[in-house]
């Protein structure tokens, strides 16, 4: 299971990096080579002073002088081959980041444009951004900095411990005390830190969650003077981060302690200066020969440093490399592998919908749509009401193919919504929920995202039958006003904008979530002519809220665990004495005296 983990997490990996694995390779061998060229000025010095040294005290011969003048531009040039190199190699992975950056996004974005709408809303935004920016960025870590780090880091150290050994292997050994000492606590402090990290990660994101929430309340809070209980939930999540953070340094301290000093490079240098005393003092060893490592072990120990950043960022990279894989492995919506010239206009007309036998389940508990068969007359309103979880948004959204179905089938114009390239489908169904987005763009853009090529005019026209016009007027640059920098649209507004979008894209079906629960009667009975202007003509499926809104509809289906229990129109449903009709009479008994303004304005409209 482990295994097959990581396998997989491997494939991920090298899938992704595989459109640049050449070049990837070859920053690597060029960093490499740096690193050892990197090493011959300090072996150099040490080389000449160990092997003239003795003679400097006599007398130099010319022989001598050349060999000394050979080293020292040995060593210059390898200074030049060394800067060479190093931005070779750091050119080659960067170009091959960006390539690689390029590449992923372009996937992701395609791949995004491809999975099913419902998957999104089962996600926050937040995740999603995460992956394509974040993510991607945490990549780029990898590729351009981290891998090549690594491998310096690797490379500096062997190399060095290689020759020290050959120099002395005593005084190497005696050297390797700190810096065992080191890694063994180093591995004690990291102990259990995977399960940490993740702890960190889910202890840092509920003090996330608890601060959006406190912040995103905060009126609402303020206006009900609930302040101690908000507070109270940010305090307990900050208190709760804070010990488990505390808890698990003071866990670590000691050894992360042991660990920088030991590796420090005093540490190392004294160690090296107590073992050079002992060996050379009884003999064992030529002074001369302490100077390779007081040049090198410096190095050795900077490496180990670099070398424990370098595999913490490896780590993420690789995390953040899942991550992007889970998301491309999100099963897309497919689409008609050719463009057959398939058009819902041709059969029954393009606004006949009918759910066949569908059926759909978000998982393996439980059925939120059970068989479920429908037919939407062209130009006839279709209300879905039931309690709340029976699965009235599901179905509704099975239409506009948030979701596809499991079994059964969602027909179009007589053709499967699956065989219809998803430009067709949008041309043919609008859709306006209750949670809008509008995009940080022009309110004009906003309005005509389905028909990018519409005109000033029609956008204008959209814009006032769906009763936002005025209000965008009144905004600093009208239609130019960018949503969220130069103005910002209250809920009911927000809706209105989505229904201009929905007017301006003018596809003879539509589906609504009723629009419900606005604070300002203002907004709502503006909301309310707003819909009216739009349903006219259309085929309508709605998701009701409040009954009295859909009495004269052409016909009510009452949904219940997934199934439509009931269906016709109010009077055949209240004369029928099911459960509509206590529905019915339920919701009479609960409407309060201030609906009633509402129940006029709807009544008058839902037609
Ligand atoms: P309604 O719109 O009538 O309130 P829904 O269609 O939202 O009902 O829900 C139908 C069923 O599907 C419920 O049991 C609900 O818990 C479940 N459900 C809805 N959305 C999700 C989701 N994103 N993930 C898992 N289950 C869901």
């Amino acid at each position: 299971m482990h295994t097959s983990r990581r396998a997989t997490r491997c494939d991920v990996i090298s899938s992704l990096i595989r459109p640049v694995q050449g070049r990837l390779t070859l920053a690597v061998g060029l960093m490499a080579l740096a690193s050892l060229v990197q090493l011959v000025p300090a072996l150099a010095i040490a080389e000449l002073a160990r092997e003239f040294a003795p003679s400097i005290v006599a007398e130099v011969t010319p022989d001598e002088t050349a060999s000394y003048w050979t080293i020292g531009w040995v060593a210059v040039g390898a200074i030049f081959a060394m800067l060479v190199l190093f931005m070779a190699a750091g050119l080659v992975s960067h170009l091959a980041d960006s390539a690689l950056s390029l590449h992923v996004r372009r996937r992701l974005v395609d791949h995004l444009g491809r999975v099913p709408l419902g998957w999104f809303g089962r996600r926050s935004s937040g995740t999603v951004r995460k992956v394509v920016q974040d993510d991607v960025s945490a990549l780029h870590h990898l590729v351009a900095h981290a891998t090549l780090d690594v491998t310096a880091a690797t490379v500096v150290p062997v190399v060095s411990l290689l020759y020290l050994f050959v120099v002395d292997w005593r005084l190497t050994l005696i050297m390797l005390i700190p810096v065992v000492i080191g890694l063994v606590s180093f591995s004690l402090a990291m102990r259990g830190a995977m399960a940490k990290y993740a702890e960190y990660d889910a202890s840092l994101a509920r003090l996330g969650a608890a601060s959006v929430e406190l912040v995103d309340g905060i009126t609402v809070v303020k206006a009900f003077g609930e302040t101690g209980r908000a507070h109270r939930a940010f305090r307990e999540a900050g208190e709760q981060f804070s010990a488990f953070f505390y808890g698990w340094m003071r866990q670590t301290a000691r050894a992360s302690v042991i660990f920088e000093v030991a590796i420090s490079p005093s540490a190392i240098l004294a160690t090296v200066l107590a073992g050079a005393g002992l060996l050379v003092g009884t003999g064992r060893m030529a002074a001369l020969d302490v100077l390779p490592f007081a040049l090198l072990a410096l190095g050795i120990t900077g490496s180990m440093v670099r070398f424990m950043y370098g595999t913490q960022q490896v780590r993420e990279g690789r995390q953040a490399a899942e991550r992007i894989g889970e998301v491309l492995s999100v099963k897309a919506l497919p689409e008609p592998a050719s463009e057959e010239a398939v058009s819902p206009t041709t059969g029954h007309g393009a606004g006949h919908v009918a759910y066949e036998q569908a059926e759909f389940s978000y998982n393996e508990a439980t059925k939120a749509v059970r068989g479920v068969s429908l037919e939407l007359r062209p130009g006839s309103v279709t209300a879905l009401v039931g309690p709340s979880g029976s699965g009235k948004s599901t179905l509704a959204r099975l239409l506009p193919r948030f979701d596809d179905v499991d079994a059964g089938a969602v027909r179009l114009g007589g053709l499967d919504i699956r065989r219809l390239p998803t430009r067709h489908l949008y041309e043919h169904v609008g859709f306006v929920f209750q949670d809008v987005a509008l995009l940080r763009t022009t309110v004009r853009d906003n309005i005509r995202l389905g028909r990018p090529d519409a005109g000033d005019e029609a956008v204008r026209a959209a814009a006032r039958a769906a009763q936002i016009h005025q209000r965008v007027l009144d905004t600093p640059r009208g239609y130019d006003s960018v949503v969220g920098d130069d103005t910002v649209f209250s809920g009911g507004e927000a809706q209105r904008i989505s229904i201009a979008r929905a007017l301006l894209a003018d596809a003879p079906v539509l589906v609504l979530d009723e629009a419900t629960a606005f604070a300002d009667p203002e907004s709502e009975a503006a909301v309310q002519e707003a819909l009216s202007q739009l349903v006219a003509g259309r085929t309508l499926l709605v998701i009701a809220h409040r009954l009295h809104t859909i009495k004269g509809v052409d016909q009510i289906a009452v949904m219940d665990s997934g199934r439509v229990v009931e269906l016709g129109t109010h009077e055949q449903l209240l004369s029928a004495g099911g459960r509509y009709s206590r529905l019915w009479n339920a919701y009479e008994n609960g409407r309060t005296g201030s609906e009633s303004f509402l129940a006029a304005t709807g009544e008058e409209t839902s037609r």
